[in-house]
């Protein structure tokens, strides 16, 4: 299943504060490992396709917002893996559809979409068995034949891929990631040995607006996938803090000085960035670099992907300008 997949470079970037500092930044670029199914969503992915397959299941049904990566990725991967695939997507159908949904479409997705309210019930049996009972009205699928993936691939499943993402890496100091439900961030705490006196600082970024809450849900998280059956590859998890000062005012949302920051950052790095995550956690490092926040040291960014949602961000922006001029 893992053929198709490149294995990331990690790219060193030169940054002259930074040399100065004696700081060394490099970039683990699973944004290349897939041009559809690509950075962290395919790793939350595996294991869900995987229990899918195993417990056959010829269908997948997931959740997202309409620029969802997840529901790119699964549509993809979908069609790639040969399962049907049906997105929930959060609000009112718009047409045409985004470049997001369309490409769902394209790749055969069946896509249902769902109020706000209904929306946030989305994890309860019922709203799950109307979901199903939908599905079965307009196709020939019956209800156990629908595997469930929760938003994002965020489950342990999704944490037990995201173990993989630093599989013989060489060791860095610090570890930089955007956070949205932190599954991302869990699966690397709980892969990331430590050594005695060398320990590995997580540092996630949450892009969501009064994050605060994820503190309980990494640790909640941690202590469910170690009481699970899944294969563990540490008995402790590294050690992790969350930075709260770069969600831009909260998801989707970006201003000038973000897409200045990531358009920069592309042209001296020739390393795209996408608005939603990459892009803050990005930004926050360098900011916080040029506040004197790191010693000597060895960084990592994890470029988690997401570029796919820039092509319609970057559309409503320029209906935004006609619009105003
Ligand atoms: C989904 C996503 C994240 C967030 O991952 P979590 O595991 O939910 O924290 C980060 N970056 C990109 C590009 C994503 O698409």
């Amino acid at each position: 299943m893992s053929s198709i997949f490149l294995s990331p470079p990690i790219q060193k970037i030169h940054n002259p504060l930074a040399d100065y500092l004696s700081i060394e930044l490099y970039v683990l670029r699973l944004d290349l490992i897939h041009a559809q199914i690509n950075g962290n969503k395919w790793f939350k992915l595996k294991y869900n396709l995987l229990e899918a397959k195993q417990t056959q299941c010829s269908s997948l049904l997931t959740f997202g917002g309409p620029y969802s990566n997840h529901i790119f990725a699964t549509a993809a991967a979908g069609r790639i893996f040969g399962f049907e695939t049906i997105g929930v997507i959060r609000g009112e159908p718009t047409l045409p559809l985004n470049p997001t949904l369309r490409f769902a479409q394209e790749q055969g997705m069946k896509l249902l979409y769902c109020d706000r309210q209904t929306y946030r019930q989305r994890h309860t049996q019922e709203v799950q068995e109307e979901f199903k009972k939908q599905l079965q009205r307009s196709s020939s699928q019956t209800l156990n034949q629908t595997f469930i993936i929760p938003e994002g691939g965020g489950n342990l499943n999704g944490v037990r891929g995201c173990m993989e993402i630093m599989q013989d890496k060489q060791f860095f100091d610090i570890i930089c990631l955007a956070c949205g439900t932190a599954t991302t961030l869990t699966g690397i705490a709980l892969s990331t040995k430590s050594r005695t006196n060398l320990p590995t600082r997580i540092m996630g970024f949450p892009v969501l607006k009064g994050a605060r809450f994820l503190e309980g849900e990494i640790d909640r998280f941690i202590r469910d996938y170690l009481n699970s059956e899944l294969p563990t590859l540490v008995n402790y998890p590294a050690s992790w803090q969350l930075i709260y000062d770069y969600h831009f005012g909260g998801y989707g949302k970006i201003d000038q000085q973000l897409i200045q920051f990531c358009h920069q950052f592309h042209q001296e790095h020739h390393i795209p960035l996408d608005y939603i995550y990459t892009g803050k956690m990005f930004y926050g490092v360098i900011d916080l670099l040029k506040q004197g926040f790191f010693s000597p040291s060895k960084i990592l960014l994890i470029h988690t992907g997401g570029l796919q949602g820039n092509l319609g961000i970057e559309q409503k922006l320029a209906q935004k300008r006609d619009n105003d001029s």
